[in-house]
């Protein structure tokens, strides 16, 4: 919310918002460059091993001829799957590219505009509202009005479509008891070192429910395989997670038809433990991607609320809706309807603070009248010469009364 005086376009503080706009493209082309490098140390690694050997066995006279070609075929192989992992990569490159390079022109078409007067200001504020709502329906998981919205709009390369798609696909397949989806992306490339860079739990604790559940079937399952699991996954960090590793022992001695006794145990086997594995994974996600918690919606919805918002609008709220509002805000003058005060932003507005307002807007050489209303005596001056009122009469901007000018009080502020 700018100054209502001035129609000067400020660009910093309406970029305040934008930093995930290009964050999170950068953001995810780090992560593709970390998890090609990845693949092409593996695979290099790999390649480089089986010719030295092949090589060497070769020289020794340890292989035949057809061992070596068939060694030389594997690595071929190998060395083309690494060439189709790479073109993925690089499509998904050429994606973030095309998606830096469009948002990085939206950003300079607001530099390009000086006012928020300028016809082409209206268009841009509206291309924002559009992403701030397709960021807001994406978090709320209705995709597909995300998608259509951005479509309808033109505004594909300015939203997140597929990052949010992958992130509740994952997020459905936990709510709907399956680790694997959210298992395989913990451990993909390069994730891995940068989750424990993190110090996250979430991989910790989905091979935690993974337990749970070989433990709820154990009669359907292999004797030991609880005791395998617990050996690879969970003994070795029990220093980090020493309540839960101790829990998981204690399990094994009390199935889960006994488990509602005993509070501990039966939040382990309760089925909201995936609802905590959801939004777990989505914390984690959004911190590793830099991305913000909360819609960004929310965040310029409760900005603009607290801009508007007067210390009166709540103090004075009248037990009666229908009672109207007692104040008017400097923005609201002419109309004297606040629209904290009205029925649908009242409650909204509760808890947002108040604008830290740096430019006053009070009129200079203030007079109060006998109605209460303060106005600057310039303008009652004007308004009284306007309406050809007798020398030493003022007129009540507002209710139109006239009163006398000796009945004026002159009002400090301090
Ligand atoms: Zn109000």
């Amino acid at each position: 919310m700018g100054d209502q005086l001035s129609t000067e376009l400020d660009h910093e503080n309406h970029l305040l918002l934008d930093q995930p706009l290009l964050r999170l493209p950068f953001e995810l082309l780090r992560k593709t460059l970390r998890s090609a490098r990845f693949e092409i140390e593996k695979d290099g690694a790999l390649i480089t091993n089986t010719l030295k050997e092949t090589a060497t066995s070769s020289v020794n006279g340890r292989s035949s001829k057809e061992d070596v070609l068939k060694s030389l075929d594997t690595m071929i192989a190998r060395m083309r799957g690494t060439k189709r992992k790479l073109i993925a990569f690089a499509d998904e490159e050429d994606r973030l590219h095309q998606q830096e390079e469009a948002r990085v022109q939206h950003l300079a078409d607001l530099y390009a505009m000086y006012s928020v007067d300028d016809v082409k200001y209206e268009g841009w504020s509206r291309t924002r509202l559009d992403r701030l709502l397709v960021d807001y329906l994406l978090r709320q998981g209705y995709n597909d009005s995300a998608r259509a919205l951005a479509e309808e709009r033109g505004i594909e390369r300015l939203v997140d479509v597929e990052t949010f798609e992958q992130m509740s696909r994952i997020r459905k397949s936990l709510l709907n008891g399956s680790v694997a989806e959210a298992l395989a992306w913990c451990t993909a490339g390069e994730t891995k070192k940068e989750l424990r860079k993190m110090d996250s739990n979430l991989e910790f604790m989905l091979r935690y429910q993974q337990y749970i559940e070989i433990v709820r079937n154990r009669s359907q399952t292999k004797p030991n395989e609880a005791l395998a699991h617990a050996r690879r996954y969970l003994f070795p960090y029990r220093d980090a997670y020493p309540r839960e590793v101790l829990q998981a022992c204690g399990m094994l001695a009390i199935p889960p038809g006994t488990a509602p006794t005993i509070a501990a145990y039966a939040d382990l086997y309760s089925p909201a433990r995936w609802a905590m594995l959801a939004e777990l994974f989505t914390t984690t996600h959004n911190t590793l991607l830099q991305l913000p918690s909360k819609p960004l919606l929310h965040v310029a919805l409760s900005a603009g609320l607290s801009a508007l918002k007067t210390p009166a609008c709540h103090s004075t709220r009248p037990d009666s809706l229908a009672a109207p509002p007692s104040h008017a805000t400097s923005l609201t003058l002419s109309t004297n309807v606040c629209p904290i005060c009205s029925t649908e932003l009242n409650e909204l507005a509760r808890g947002v603070p108040y604008a830290n307002h740096s430019t006053s807007h009070v009129e200079p050489d203030l007079l109060m009248l006998p109605s209460s209303r303060a106005y600057g005596r310039a303008r009652l001056d004007e308004y009284a010469r306007k309406a050809g009122l007798l020398d030493g009469q003022v007129k009540d901007l507002r209710s139109g009364e006239i009163y006398g000018r000796d009945t004026l009080k002159k009002v400090y502020i301090t």
